[in-house]
């Protein structure tokens, strides 16, 4: 039995477990990944934006995150799977079999990319499908590419790869990108960039390696083949709650609804960091949800004597 069941070990979840630690709660942190810190070690870009530390990737500040778990009392298992969670029981089974039971559970299972679906993608992984340009670029110098997506993330990683790529060809299906007006500018003034709005990639072509995509640009016209050796693709996120959406409310994309307490509408259960944030995706959105969520909990056990 646990005063507070965590599920998730990002920086949502680690947040609040520090904050239940140090508020003398018992804590379990249940992570389903190998290592901890969430999307962390895929961040290949400088953060430059959680106040107060600078580091030159996700992995850095992870490592300071994680000197800090050695110290804490809370428990932590990883590689754990969860097979069911009855939110109002607070009972979360595990494939173990065991049955875990705790006052309050804070569910801080993040977000995962969005898959585009389009045949090739999964059988070109690691085979020209590239992960980050941050990370990859250099492996695909002198190679032509062609980025998925229209907002931030995509254009972003365009640019990244017209530093080293003769042509990047953007692909993006609305009319305008979404993409931050500093990230647009860019765009104009890089020439190798191609940019193809109302358009969507059909199907991702290759022979051991991607060789080509296939793209189609409006509705109703022919799809064309297109010679590239690189496919980065970046259509924004989907959140990590199909154990519990028939438990509690969600937005129409399946991210957890919570007032400014952190609160869901099932008493004691709390929604913190990216899966509770449709609009704005941040450390340290991710790491003041958990402060807060830890808390509220603390001061509703108190409340109950
Ligand atoms: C490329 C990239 C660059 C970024 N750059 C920045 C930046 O510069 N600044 C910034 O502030 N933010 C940045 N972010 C966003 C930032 O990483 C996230 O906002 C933050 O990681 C959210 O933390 P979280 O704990 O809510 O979720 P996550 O980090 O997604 O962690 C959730 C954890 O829950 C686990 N989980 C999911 N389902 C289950 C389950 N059923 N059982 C057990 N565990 C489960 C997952 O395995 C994961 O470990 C970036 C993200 C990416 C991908």
């Amino acid at each position: 039995m646990y005063d507070v069941i965590i599920i998730g070990a990002g920086p949502a979840g680690l947040s609040t477990a520090f904050w239940c630690d140090e508020l003398g709660l018992d804590t379990l942190v249940l992570e389903q990944a190998d290592e901890i810190g969430g999307q962390l070690p895929r961040v290949y870009n400088p953060i430059g934006n959680y106040l107060g530390l600078k580091t030159r990737n996700g992995k850095e500040l992870l490592d300071l995150f994680a000197s800090e778990v050695d110290d804490a009392e809370f428990d932590l298992w990883t590689q754990t799977s969860i097979t069911s969670v009855d939110l109002k029981a607070k009972r979360v089974s595990l494939a173990s079999g065991e049955v875990l039971q705790s006052i309050a559970i804070v569910i801080a299972t993040g977000v995962r990319p969005r898959e585009l679906g389009v045949p090739g993608e999964k059988e070109f992984a690691g085979k020209g499908m590239i992960e980050s340009a941050a990370r990859d670029r250099q492996l695909f110098a002198g190679k032509d590419v062609c980025v998925v997506g229209g907002g931030d993330a995509a254009v972003e990683n365009a640019l990244l790869l017209a530093e080293v790529c003769p042509t990047v060809t953007l692909v993006h299906r609305g009319k305008k990108l979404r993409a931050r007006h500093e990230f647009k500018e860019k765009l104009q003034a890089v020439h190798c960039i191609t940019v193809f709005t109302e358009s969507v990639l059909t199907r991702i072509i290759g022979e051991g390696d991607v060789v080509a995509v296939e793209i189609q640009r409006k509705q109703g016209l022919k799809p064309f083949q297109m010679a590239v050796r690189g496919v980065l693709i970046r259509i924004g996120v989907e959140p990590f709650t199909e154990l519990f959406r028939d438990q509690l409310e969600t937005d129409e994309k399946g991210f957890l609804v919570v007032n400014g307490r952190q609160e869901t509408n099932v008493p004691m259960v709390f929604g913190a960091g990216d899966v509770s944030s449709p609009v704005a995706a941040t450390i340290s959105g991710a790491t003041g949800a958990g402060a807060t969520a830890a808390k509220v909990i603390a001061s509703r056990l108190n409340e109950r004597g």
